[in-house]
């Protein structure tokens, strides 16, 4: 290896245990620090992260960079070892040194203060209070894509994306959601006609804390989560956070009605939590080939978990005996099938983060819909509300009460997060087309998982997906492990087969 290479990774290394530690003062922050600190601590988080930005956007950086791309030794085969860390730490560059440091800042200010007016907004339901800054928000959003430059052929919104689904585009987006946005919409909507439903008392469930917390670790043991190498702590919004090679903290919240809801909560973050203990960290550290490829393919591991092997019969199976025993009496005189129809319990509703798996992407296609053309200055800010509406009842088959449960719901526009909501339906494709792969491979994966042995999907995707680190991009990795290009129709297959015979249509 070159000493232009061995600088930069020994480089890249060092930074990432600097931002590894301000995860940790983040992590901390979100779990048990006292209110009284929060002073101090944003004090703390921001000396950390202007070092992280310096040491990233250096001149330095940038000049091995090119020196190791004048170097035919190290770029020849494009996804071999230098190959692959030498694009991704060039994607890494561009990205943090593309933006002048004035657009920086200003994004800084006005989405800071865009996030205020927002809350207000949302509070007393008033999009009037929002639109001027969101006004702002979408300008400084474009002036960004252009500064990223979009890519041959493409549209300004794919500059956004590519932050957070790196080759991803609007157009194959767009293919891949057309077809999938009718079949979905009817499926719901004949799942609302149909008279036959689960018990719905059943989501009403709750237990004592300890009991669900228990339960929860439980079911993060059997998973395989390495508890020596993370936690599982309580906060109020759920997450999976790295804090280093072998430190994986996991979050959940029992402040609900029912307790699949934190069961749901723990397995989502927990699928996260995976992927991290999966990467080739210890030996690769600070290398894009011991990091998660992007945000679509993390959340395919998630909702993995959380949805094709949390809501399965075999799950309950194997997890009703655990439950009762953890949470007793709350499931005497449950059955499987009667747990098996409540966590797949459909019906359509405002708030996306409160959605059931079908309806989920429903929320997903109309938010990229309108972000794309807000994006593209073909939606004026001010016909937003109406648009929502228009298209929620068209998808959901419900009329939007209010701005508080239509357009003004999710913090992610306030912040300046354009391009990120596709990934998390990004997420639910890509696991179910692992899924059916997966299924092929192990065609008795039902029945271990009815035993409680997860050890071999674990397995399964330690060797397939994780292990690789970001050696491939999420749609050539895709293709690599299942043989097809990424598509809508493993997910229809999953949850038609699911559901239809749950409410008999
Ligand atoms: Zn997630």
């Amino acid at each position: 290896m070159t000493t232009a290479y061995a600088e930069l990774i020994a480089h890249r290394q060092q930074t990432a245990t600097l931002a590894s530690v301000n995860a940790v003062l983040g992590w901390d922050q979100e779990t048990y620090m006292p209110p009284a600190a929060a002073a101090h601590r944003a004090e703390q988080a921001a000396a950390i992260a202007t070092l992280v930005h310096e040491r990233s956007t250096s001149p330095k950086v940038g000049d091995w960079l090119s020196a190791c791309e004048r170097d035919r030794d190290l770029t020849g085969d494009h996804e071999g070892e230098p190959a692959a860390n030498l694009r991704e730490m060039r994607r890494d560059y561009d990205l943090a040194t593309k933006l002048p440091t004035e657009l920086v800042a200003e994004i800084a200010r006005t989405t800071s203060q865009a996030q205020q007016a927002w809350k207000t907004a949302r509070e007393h339901s008033d999009f009037a209070k929002f639109a001027p800054w969101l006004e702002k928000v979408v300008a400084l959003m474009r002036r960004k894509a252009e500064c990223y430059g979009v890519p041959a052929g493409g549209e300004l919104y794919d500059a956004l994306l590519n932050e957070y689904e790196p080759g991803m585009t609007a157009r194959e987006l767009d293919a891949i959601f057309t077809p999938l946005r009718p079949r979905l919409a009817g499926l719901v909507a004949s799942i609302v006609k149909s008279p036959k439903k689960p018990d719905p008392r059943l989501l009403e469930l709750k237990g004592p804390e300890a009991g669900q917390h228990a339960f929860g670790l439980a079911v993060l043991r059997q998973m395989g989560f390495d508890l020596s190498a993370g936690r599982l702590d309580t906060t109020a919004h759920p997450f999976c956070t790295e804090l280093g090679p072998r430190d994986t903290r996991l979050t959940t919240r029992y402040t609900t009605d029912s307790f699949l809801e934190p069961l749901y909560g723990t397995m989502h973050e927990a699928g996260h939590g995976l992927y991290e203990q999966g990467l080739p960290k210890t030996t690769r550290w600070g290398e894009p080939l011991g990091e998660a490829i992007s945000l679509g393919i993390h959340e395919s591991q998630s909702r993995m978990w959380e949805n094709f092997v949390g809501r399965s019969r075999a799950f309950w199976t194997w997890a009703l005996p655990v439950a009762r025993e953890h949470l007793k009496p709350l499931l005497d005189g449950t059955s499987i099938d009667e747990l098996y129809g409540a966590a797949n319990w459909v019906e359509p509703s405002f708030i996306r983060v409160e959605a059931d798996e079908a309806t989920y992407n429903l929320h997903i296609m109309l938010r990229f819909q309108i972000e794309r053309e807000l994006i593209a200055g073909r939606l004026p800010v001010s016909s937003l509300p109406a648009t929502w509406n228009r298209l929620f009842k068209e998808f959901l088959g419900l009329d939007v009460p209010d701005d508080r449960r239509g357009c003004l719901q999710d913090v992610h526009w306030s912040f300046g997060l354009m391009g990120y909501f596709p990934t998390y339906t990004l997420g639910n494709l890509y696991a179910a087309q692992f899924w059916e792969k997966i299924n092929t491979d192990i065609p008795d994966l039902d029945a271990r998982h009815a035993r409680g042995d997860f050890a071999s999907l674990k397995h399964w995707l330690n060797t397939h997906i994780h292990t690789h680190g970001k050696r491939y991009r999420a749609g050539d990795l895709c293709r690599r492990v299942t043989g097809k290009p990424l598509s809508a129709d493993p997910l229809l297959r999953h949850l038609e087969g699911k559901l239809k015979p749950i409410y008999g249509v």
